[in-house]
This record gives structure tokens, C-alpha cells and sequence, in this order.
């Protein structure tokens, strides 16, 4: 493929317009022969306590087993999915998946789920969500619904209303990659949530030798608290990240550091093994 000569190895032709149209046009047939074909599959990453290092719960992060491109990730095709509003199908599919799993969990542990502006837009979503929780049985306050500053930029009025249902519901809403786009301390005030996540982007700037970075996650931890809101980091792959958002009042973390996203049997298995791991104590 041209990616396989490595980025600026050598120049190829620009595609022309119709041959771009021609593999969205193969992108989108085969997602939908994905939706039934059973290639999509949940991988789960589990956000901690920063103080306990307990696993509060796991997010839901979608993969596609690609008969020939084999694992693909969600940059590749979600933003198409969006486009075409097979993410509305598809986002059911998730939601479905990710309360039937998370009902096999301990009641402590909660489960989120990524939604797309697009499932904001498409009425359903209300009732997708009922749905999920009708026949997973999962408690409301267990399933959180990770939304981006993006989901307001069509109609905020109407998205606002859509949250507040939620919320009525007793779901949790978090505000996925805060510190990205054009997010501000005096939009965290308006939004109706109960999380704010910590972009990747910031943590990754959190070095013992970094002022800044320190000052920024306290200000955001400092003031979502302020507004009886809590705060996960998302994207922690050190010590010393952990360490310093730990000090500075981040209640969750998440990230490579303590686990990579996994299948839904190895989370099983890891949660059996803390249970154990309870009992024996
Ligand atoms: P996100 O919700 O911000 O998810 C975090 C992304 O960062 C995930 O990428 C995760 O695998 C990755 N990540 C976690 N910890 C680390 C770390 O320590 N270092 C680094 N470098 N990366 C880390 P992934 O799974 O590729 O998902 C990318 C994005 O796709 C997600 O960003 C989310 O916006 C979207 N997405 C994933 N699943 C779904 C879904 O079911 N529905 C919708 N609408 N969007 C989804
Ligand atoms: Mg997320
Ligand atoms: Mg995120
Ligand atoms: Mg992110």
C-alpha cells in the first residue's frame, strides 16, 4: 500500500477525486458487511483510583478485525462512520455490547462508552440508551457516556436537553478530551456533566521539569472539583505522570502505564483475580 514506503519515502501520485470517492465507497460497504458480519469487537481499558489504584471501571474502545486489512482502529474509520450515520446503528452495537458486559462485572466497577455527535442528531439515542440498560439489567449509575465539546456544535440547545435526560436517568456524563479544540475553563461551567477527562495531549506534558503542564492539570482539577465534578487523566504512561496528578487532586487515571485496552475475556480474568486477590485479604 502507499503507507508500507514509510511517510516521505518517496512521492506518489495525488489520487484523483473519483479514485478518494472509490475507497470511501469500498470503506463504507464494508462496515456495513462488518456490522453484520460480527468484525467488530469491544477492547476494554480500565480508568483507577490515583489515591487506591483500584479499578473503577473499564472504557469501551471499539476494533474491527478487517477480513483483508486485518486490526483496525477507530481513527481509520469512525470518522466515515460519522459521515455516513452507520454510527448510529453501530453506536448501538456498542452501547448494547459494552452494558451486557459490564453486567457480569462487580457492582463497583462501571463501564463507559464513547458517543458521536452524529448519535446526539439522530433522536434514538434516548431510547438506545434505555434499551441497553433494560436488557443488560446494568444499573444507570454505572454506565458512563463520554461525549467531546464537538457534540455541542450543532445544536446546543438540543444536545444540552438530551444530557439532561440522561443525567436524569442516573447516567454519568464525562467530558472526553478536555484541553483539546476549544475547550476553557468557562465551558466546563456551562456543560452538563459529571466527569472531565484530561486530554493524552496534557498529560504527556507532565514531567517533573515542566511547571507549566503541572499548573494547567491543577487548575482543571481544582476547578471541576470546585464544581463538585471529578477528574479522570487520560493517557498516563509513567510514574512520574501518576505521581504528579496524583498530587495535584486527580481522582482517576487511565492509561498505558497500568493497562492497554484488552478483550473482554481478559478482563474477566483480571477481575476474578482481584476478587480473589479481596478474599484472601
Ligand atoms: P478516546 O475516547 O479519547 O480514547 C482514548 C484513546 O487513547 C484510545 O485509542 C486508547 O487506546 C488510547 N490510549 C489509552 N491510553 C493510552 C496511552 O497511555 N498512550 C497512548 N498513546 N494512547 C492511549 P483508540 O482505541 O484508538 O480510540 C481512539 C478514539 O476513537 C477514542 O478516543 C474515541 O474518540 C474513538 N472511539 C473509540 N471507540 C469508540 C466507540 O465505540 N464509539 C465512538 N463514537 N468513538 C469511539
Ligand atoms: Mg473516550
Ligand atoms: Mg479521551
Ligand atoms: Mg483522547
Amino acid at each position: 500500500s502507499a503507507k508500507s514506503g514509510g511517510r516521505g519515502a518517496y512521492r506518489f501520485f495525488e489520487p484523483e477525486f473519483d479514485e478518494l470517492m472509490h475507497a470511501r465507497r469500498n470503506l463504507e460497504r464494508d462496515m456495513r458487511d462488518a456490522l453484520v458480519g460480527r468484525q467488530f469487537e469491544l477492547h476494554y481499558q480500565p480508568f483507577v483510583s490515583a489515591a487506591t489504584g483500584e479499578t473503577c471501571g473499564f472504557e469501551a474502545l471499539l476494533r474491527w478485525h478487517h477480513p483483508q486489512r486485518g486490526l483496525v482502529l477507530p481513527g481509520e474509520f469512525i470518522p466515515l462512520a460519522e459521515e455516513t450515520g452507520l454510527i448510529v446503528p453501530l453506536g448501538e452495537w456498542v452501547l448494547r455490547t459494552a452494558c451486557a458486559e459490564a453486567a457480569t462485572w462487580p457492582t463497583s466497577v462501571r463501564i463507559a462508552v464513547n458517543l458521536s455527535p452524529a448519535q446526539f442528531r439522530s433522536k434514538e439515542l434516548v431510547p438506545v440508551i434505555v434499551g441497553a440498560l433494560a436488557s443488560s439489567g446494568l444499573a444507570p449509575h454505572r454506565l458512563e457516556l463520554e461525549v467531546t465539546e464537538t457534540v455541542i456544535m450543532h445544536d446546543c440547545e438540543a444536545v444540552f436537553a438530551v444530557l439532561a435526560q440522561l443525567r436524569e436517568l442516573g447516567v454519568q456524563i464525562a467530558l472526553d478530551d478536555f484541553g483539546t479544540g476549544y475547550s476553557s475553563l468557562s465551558f466546563l461551567q456551562r456543560f452538563p456533566f459529571d466527569k472531565v477527562k484530561i486530554d493524552r495531549s496534557f498529560v504527556d506534558e507532565l514531567s517533573g521539569v515542566r511547571a507549566e503542564a503541572r499548573h494547567l492539570a491543577r487548575a482543571v482539577v481544582r476547578f471541576a472539583g470546585s464544581l463538585g465534578k471529578t477528574t479522570t487523566a487520560e493517557g498516563v504512561e509513567t510514574k512520574e505522570q501518576l505521581d504528579i496528578l496524583r498530587e495535584e487532586g486527580c481522582i482517576e487515571t487511565q492509561g498505558y502505564y497500568f493497562s492497554r485496552p484488552m478483550p473482554a475475556s481478559d478482563i474477566a480474568r483480571m477481575l476474578r483475580r482481584d476478587e480473589a486477590a479481596v478474599r484472601a485479604a
